[in-house]
């Protein structure tokens, strides 16, 4: 396993040539992350793993700071799954080529986390479009976790690069809340909490799926969810193909981003 502090550095030494995977990350790794490297191992020759928590895309100082970082135990892990190279460059690397950052979101996008996370995904499409920019892999591997991530990266950054962006499917603690690098914030109360949430959207979602006219039950469970949590920041049914109102017993997905004391927790179903 190469370990590369600088993306110049990086950009010499790996043959973009050969079948690259790449899977972008914050570290702290999880089995969420640990099925995406998979994946990009069973895909191609060659895989990168990236280790960079991006000031950017916190839009409070305290949730950075508060990050969880593990990267010694992120190193074991990715030596382990036999990684061939890991990127972990300085914020001075990134953020020298300040253009690529200045992404502006349409209107219709300021939805969902961006409404609330002002200049959140801003800061996501710019750390990608500088990876991407610079690292000329086949395939980026990502998690539908993070939904809207995924849906606003395809659509701000998916013609402007050749690589393949790949939607991984959510890893579930015993099947029920998604793994997350936050979880480790949580208190054992509101791991609970997290899985009661999660049971009760997943309900909500099979509930639905049997007979479409449920949808309207989302108040009450907008109800039940609130007495779980600190703060429901917000529940709401949308199209997942284009993240708009407009649904059917198809295209529906349940999006939620909730509060546990003061760590944010976002899933889909
Ligand atoms: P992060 O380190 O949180 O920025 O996540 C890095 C990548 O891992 C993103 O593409 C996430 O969507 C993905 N990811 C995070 N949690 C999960 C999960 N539980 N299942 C699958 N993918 C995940």
């Amino acid at each position: 396993m190469i370990i590369f502090k600088s993306i110049n550095k990086l950009k010499n030494q790996v043959n973009f040539k050969a079948n690259l995977g790449f899977v972008p990350t914050m570290g702290s790794l999880h089995k969420g992350h640990i099925s995406l490297i998979k994946t990009s191992k069973q895909k191609c020759y060659k895989t990168l793993v990236s280790i960079f928590v991006n000031p950017s895309q916190f839009n409070k100082k305290k949730d950075y700071r508060s990050y969880p970082r593990n990267l010694n135990n992120d190193l074991k892990i990715l030596k382990k799954l036999k990684v061939d190279y890991v990127l972990i460059p300085k914020i001075n690397d990134i953020y020298k080529t300040k253009r690529e950052m200045q992404i502006k979101l349409n209107k219709t996008d300021k939805i969902l986390c961006s409404k609330y996370r002002p200049g959140h995904f801003e800061g996501v499409l710019g750390v990608i479009s500088i990876f991407l920019k610079n690292i000329k892999a086949k395939f980026m591997f990502m998690g539908n976790k993070d939904f809207q991530q995924l849906y606003l990266i395809r659509k701000y950054l998916g013609k402007r690069f050749k690589t393949k962006i790949i939607n991984c499917k959510t890893i579930r603690f015993k099947n029920s809340f998604a793994y997350s690098s936050r979880n480790k914030l949580l208190s054992k109360k509101n791991l609970k909490n997290a899985i009661l949430i999660s049971n009760v959207l997943k309900r909500f979602h099979n509930l639905i799926i049997k007979d479409f006219s449920k949808v309207k039950e989302i108040k009450n469970i907008n109800y039940k969810i609130s007495k779980k949590c600190s703060k429901l920041e917000y529940l709401e049914i949308r199209n997942k193909d284009n993240l708009r109102k407009k649904i059917n017993r198809n295209n529906f997905k349940i999006f939620v981003a909730y509060y546990l004391d003061d760590v944010r927790l976002i899933d889909n179903f």
